[in-house]
């Protein structure tokens, strides 16, 4: 694959992420791995050679909208052709694993499928399909379309891939643990994204070490079951053979120029002791923990396979609390699991009564295929799902307006991440995950600044820079 294009410009490579921020990290990994092909990022898929949709399978809605891009990519790659030019079209993420052979069919356009665990062999990919594409300017018939690969490599990813480049922001997404074993029964993750696979101590904390030297001030940890971490643990360690989620963050905390720490995404079932503690212990760990529950019926929390039920949940908010009093929760909902009655929905919604939410995401039950639960008797209407998901979100409305407003008044650390909409303002985020809107300079993101808050909205609040910057402590 040439890196340079005919016209002497470099190549240029439009990456566009669905899903969540396991994906964002995949995507920024992807640009890395690109990078030594001489690919340089584009704003948008018009000044791209190639276009990369990283999917999300979760829920039907999200898998759609990555067919209805394609439609749109393969107008511009016949639009192209016609002018001489090509295109070249790749999917990565979870659809790409779930519907590799499907994608082809339904798009023949595709030059690329490749699974969340194998876009380290990206370069691989695009000579093969550069083969390809030569054979087809050749005029000769080409040996089936696009190249796929959607293995679950028995080698990790990660060792393959070049170290993380450039850092948004001042904050950095750090995968820590992907796939998952525990097969909740409306989930395609276990599916998609493979067994559960810690990434060892030592890889971690270069690779955080890295982040910081690239300008990193905020960590992310990440893993669709983050706090089932066990990595194993760095030659020197004393003390057993794998280190857990607790652990890692206490040793993060220690390493210089680390200002705040957060991690994403957990399962109640591993909340343990020492990892409530850390919530305690640790300044840089943020008070902020997203803990998804899904339902308050015990009922439909067993029919998931969740493997914890109401008063578990109930537990651990106490108990997450009496180690840190200003902890901000946030949390996953689904309505109309199949058999969830008006009954298990009122349970649901005393839950979220009982514990005040600061934020929370809230989805409609979606039948996803090969999953359990898409073959139990009962699927619920959709009008009900409607209308349980219009209740619950108006009530988790109101609590994340609540928890605005409660903080109008104090003075709080904001790191700056980005230009806001109006000239001349920049956003940023709370140690409680809220977007804070002021009036400064765009020389200030990435920095953690003092913020008075002026005013609560339901998504945002306004403030005003007090001036002192605090970057060593959030
Ligand atoms: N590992 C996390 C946990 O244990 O809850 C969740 C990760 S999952 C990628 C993100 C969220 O998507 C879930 O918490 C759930 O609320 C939602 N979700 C997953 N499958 C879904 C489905 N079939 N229909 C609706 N929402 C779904
Ligand atoms: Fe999906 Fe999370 Fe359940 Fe795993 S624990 S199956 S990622 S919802």
């Amino acid at each position: 694959m040439t890196n340079v294009r005919t016209d002497g410009q470099r190549k240029r490579v439009f990456i566009r992420t669905y899903g969540c921020q396991m994906n964002v990290y995949d995507s920024d990994r992807m640009a890395d791995v690109l990078r030594p092909l001489g690919y340089a990022l584009a704003d948008g898929p018009e000044q791209a050679d190639l276009v990369v949709l990283n999917s999300c399978h979760i829920r039907e809605h999200a898998s759609e909208k990555v067919y209805s891009e394609l439609g749109r990519l393969r107008d511009a790659k016949v639009q192209r052709r016609t002018e001489g030019g090509d295109l070249t079209i790749a999917v990565a993420g979870c659809v790409a694993q779930a519907e590799g052979t499907e994608i082809v069919r339904r798009q023949p356009a595709v030059d690329i499928v490749v699974g969340p665990q194998a876009y380290h062999r990206l370069p691989e990919l695009l000579a093969a399909a550069e083969r390809k594409a030569s054979i087809r300017r050749a005029g000769k018939r080409l040996p089936g379309a696009g190249v796929l690969d959607t293995d679950f490599p028995p080698e990790s990813k990660f060792d393959h891939l070049p170290a993380p480049q450039g850092v948004r922001a001042g904050s950095a997404f750090l995968s820590i643990q992907e796939g998952c074993d525990k097969f909740c029964t409306f989930c395609v993750v276990p599916y998609t994204r493979g067994a559960e696979y810690s990434r060892p101590v030592s890889a971690v904390l270069a690779e955080a070490r890295q982040l910081l030297a690239a300008g990193a001030i905020e960590i992310t940890l990440l893993g669709q079951n983050v706090n089932a971490y066990h990595g194993e643990a760095p030659p020197d360690s004393k003390r057993g053979s794998t280190w857990s989620l607790a652990r890692l963050i206490r040793a993060l905390a220690e390493i210089d120029g680390v200002a705040r720490i957060r991690y994403t995404t957990s399962h109640p079932r591993d909340m343990d002791d020492d990892l409530i503690a850390v919530h305690g212990e640790v300044p840089q760990l943020m008070p902020y923990l997203h803990l998804p529950v899904q339902s308050g019926s015990d009922r439909i929390l067993e029919a998931m396979n969740r493997r914890h039920g109401r008063d578990l949940f109930l537990r651990l908010v106490d108990r997450l609390r009496s180690v840190q009093s200003e902890l901000a929760l946030s949390s996953d909902f689904i309505v109309g699991f199949p058999g969830e009655s008006d009954a298990d929905f009122d349970e649901t919604m005393r839950l979220i009564d009982e514990v005040g939410f600061a934020s929370a995401f809230s989805f409609k039950y979606s039948r996803r295929p090969g999953t359990p639960g898409s073959a139990m008797p009962d699927q619920v209407p959709e009008a009900v799902k409607a209308a349980r998901l219009a209740a619950l979100q108006a009530l988790l409305a109101k609590q994340a307006r609540a928890f605005n407003a409660s903080k109008v008044g104090a003075t709080v650390p904001v790191l700056f991440a980005e230009p806001g909409r109006k000239p001349g303002q920049i956003v940023g985020k709370t140690p409680w995950l809220q977007s804070v809107y002021a009036d400064g300079d765009p020389r200030l993101i990435g920095r953690i600044l003092d913020v008075r808050l002026t005013e609560g909205h339901a998504n945002s609040l306004a403030g005003e820079i007090a001036g002192r910057l605090c970057e060593a402590a959030a």
